[in-house]
């Protein structure tokens, strides 16, 4: 088994020093499984803030950083180097502050991450066409024209708790890949895999002092200070929606660029010519992985009402044999929820649920047999009516809703009725018919009869209240890039 063979980094990383709080303050890192104190981290005050977005608004103005590529990408690839030798430190880190189930944590906590995050940039940006000849413009005589694509500048990078270390890799990829500089904050809970990446890069790698800065604090306030200060041009921000809408309407004043990675409410379904018990074997997973603290996770299940109770029997079979508990055990594919408050919460909208006369199958309050940690059963809720809070509302935890429908057009409309437009599955034993359907869903990612589109190569990111922007592929680079259109005298 993995242990915490080191306490975490508690300092800041703010122009290339380690250092604490300026006002000395700390606060408490705790394990979501134990409810233990695994530590503490420095809490930043509004001055640390303000250092460190000097620091990189210096680093990217005056600075050869954003305009030298080749040290750029040898950085990255030291950065790269120091997180592969420290991978089982942060294997038992993100299983100790996150709770991620340690079998996760050789896919989306950690190893996918350190397999694609920073080297797809890193390769693409070797190749990418920075600059690009346009046809010879004809305003007022010939010209010659030329389109560059240049950092966009400083980037406040605002991270989540669910899947904290993929979703910092591949900010910090993105944006340094292109040019830019950053400050990341990582969000209180789970703040030490981040501190982390910040010690590394100030000891291990050659990236000059400011173009990253790592702030921690328990105060969502720092955050909200990268979105109203003039000098960060940009912020990409993974969190939920009700914050970024916030982030939206605060940033609007100094005209923030913006990419925003939002909330989900995913349909997943299965056509009546689907062979259930092969489709539905993934149900449980795909809802309950990580406890449900997923954005993408499809929580909403479409069944055809000709099919309706042989479905639900499985998917129901699938939630009860799913095993769940303690992180650090291979088999448990789901541990806790991240804190007390997430797990109470979640608790509160099953309760609504009730409340609102959806039928509950399985679950629905805290298992008898974890009496510590912040765990909540694996539920279903079956005869859902799609207007309901449980149907409309993002959970973010172990909570599926099941949901009735008549043809492929009654399909499309319930997935499509929704505030949300993130991801989706569709099942068939025709994949044309699939497709069909899929492409009707109004979302960014689909997973067509168990096809997957995830990677550091594939775009993401929501339609609609799902987010504005993408992450990963070329879509995601271009996020971080400005266009600069150069008109001057032919050869
Ligand atoms: P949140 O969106 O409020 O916090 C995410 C990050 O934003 C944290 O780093 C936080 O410090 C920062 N932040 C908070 N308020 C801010 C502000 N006004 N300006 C700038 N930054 C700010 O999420 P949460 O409070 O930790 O969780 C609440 C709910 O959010 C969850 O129940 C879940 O539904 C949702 N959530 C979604 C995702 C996702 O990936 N879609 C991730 C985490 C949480």
């Amino acid at each position: 088994m993995t242990t915490l063979e080191q306490v975490g980094e508690a300092r800041l990383m703010i122009d290339g020093e380690l250092r604490g709080s300026g006002s000395g303050a700390v606060f408490e890192n705790v394990n979501p499984a134990t409810e233990e104190v695994l530590g503490v981290v420095a809490d930043a005050t509004a001055a640390d803030m303000d250092e460190a977005i000097a620091a990189a608004r210096r680093a990217f103005d005056a600075e050869v950083w954003s305009t030298d590529l080749d040290l750029r990408l040898r950085c990255l690839r030291q950065l790269q180097t120091a997180l592969e030798e420290e991978k089982e430190l942060l294997r038992a880190e993100l299983i100790a502050e996150v709770g991620a189930p340690i079998a996760l944590t050789y896919g989306p906590q950690l190893e996918s991450p350190l397999a694609d995050s920073l080297l797809w940039p890193i390769g693409r940006a070797a190749d990418y066409p920075w600059e690009r000849r346009i046809a010879d413009g004809r305003a007022f005589g010939k010209s010659k024209r030329i389109v560059a694509k240049v950092p966009v500048g400083v980037v406040g990078a605002i991270a989540p708790w669910n899947y904290p270390f993929e979703i910092a890799l591949g900010k910090l990829g993105a944006a340094l890949a292109t040019g830019n500089t950053l400050i990341l904050k990582p969000a209180p809970d789970t703040p030490w895999n981040a501190t982390r990446i910040g010690r590394l890069i100030a000891e291990r790698t050659d990236i000059p002092a400011g173009v990253v800065n790592v702030v921690t604090s328990s105060d969502h306030a720092r955050g909200e200070q990268l979105v109203t200060d003039p000098r960060v041009d940009m912020i990409s921000f993974t969190g939920s929606t009700a914050t970024g809408r916030r982030i939206m309407a605060q940033g609007a004043a100094s005209l923030k660029r913006l990419f925003l990675e939002l909330g989900g409410k995913s349909a997943q379904i299965y056509l009546d010519d689907s062979d259930l018990e092969s489709a539905l074997a993934v149900a449980a997973f795909s809802v309950c992985a990580h406890a449900g603290q997923g954005c993408a996770m499809p929580t909403r299940m479409l069944l055809p009402r000709s099919r309706y109770d042989e479905g639900l029997e499985i998917v129901t079979q699938a939630f009860r044999d799913l095993k769940y508990g303690d992180p650090t055990d291979f088999d448990n594919l789901q541990g806790p929820q991240i804190s007390r408050v997430q797990r109470d919460k979640i608790l509160g909208m099953i309760e609504q649920g009730v409340a609102e006369g959806a039928r509950l199958v399985l679950g629905g309050g805290r298992p008898a047999h974890l009496e510590t940690g912040w765990y909540v059963e694996p539920t279903v809720f079956a005869d859902v009516d799609n207007s309901m809070s449980i149907a409309r509302d993002e959970i973010f935890g172990p909570v599926l809703s099941v949901i009735p429908f008549d043809d492929d057009e009654d399909a499309v409309r319930i997935a499509n009725d929704s505030e949300y437009g993130l991801s989706g599955m569709v099942s068939s034993g025709d994949l044309d018919r699939a497709l069909a359907v899929a492409s009707r869903v109004r979302s960014g990612t689909m997973t067509v009869n168990g096809g997957q589109w995830y990677g550091a190569d594939a775009p993401f990111g929501g339609f609609k209240a799902s987010g504005v922007g993408r992450q990963n592929g070329d879509e995601g680079l271009e996020q971080y890039l400005e266009t600069r259109t150069i008109g001057m005298p032919l050869d």
